[in-house]
């Protein structure tokens, strides 16, 4: 695996064999949020075995928003986008675990509610595709530049959880 050196790390346990993790960028939008689904998205992680390190409930300016989203500034549902995720309080949150970018783009879904597959976040949990209620970093670049724009480094919390060694060997 080839991870990007700020999202790689090791585990500092000695009896842990060394696995290489990563970190991973993770927002309930406001339709989340509003619809009482924090509990249910971050449950999903944390079962799957991954680990919290950073979570706070804010609401963003749309222009942070945009500033998130601008790779899809040029996107007709751009300005719609950057309104909604602006419209009200996000979960931002920072996932650790192996694999976790990628397993937690399977964990959300697809795109589109409509093509994700019933066990998903948006397939069981959402309709319409702009109201897809979580993100989640689409590689381990945007994860970095992600995670860099909604936390300050000392918001990043590193520990040591008690079931590492039961997820890792
Ligand atoms: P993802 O969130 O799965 O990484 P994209 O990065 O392509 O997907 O799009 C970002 C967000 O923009 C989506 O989660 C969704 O909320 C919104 N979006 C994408 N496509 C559309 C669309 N055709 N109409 C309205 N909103 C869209």
């Amino acid at each position: 695996a080839t991870f990007l050196p700020v999202a790689a790390f090791m585990i500092q346990d000695p009896t842990v064999e060394a696995v290489e993790l990563e970190r991973t960028f993770i927002a309930i939008k406001p339709d989340g949020v509003q619809r009482g689904l924090i509990s249910e998205i971050i449950g999903r992680f944390e079962r799957k075995g991954y680990k919290l390190v950073a979570i706070k409930l804010i609401v963003p300016t749309k222009e942070f928003a945009a500033q998130h989203y601008d790779d899809l500034s040029s996107r007709p549902f751009f300005n719609g986008l950057c309104d909604f995720l602006s419209s009200g309080p996000v979960v931002a949150m920072v996932w650790e675990g192996q694999g976790v970018i990628k397993y937690g783009r399977k964990l959300i879904g697809a795109t589109s509610p409509q093509a994700s597959e019933p066990g998903t976040i948006r397939g069981d949990l959402c309709v319409q595709v702009s109201r897809n209620i979580i993100h989640g970093s689409d590689g381990p670049e945007t994860a970095v530049n992600e995670i860099g724009l909604w936390f300050k480094p000392e918001e990043l919390v590193s520990y040591t959880k008690n079931d590492e060694k039961w997820l890792y060997e």
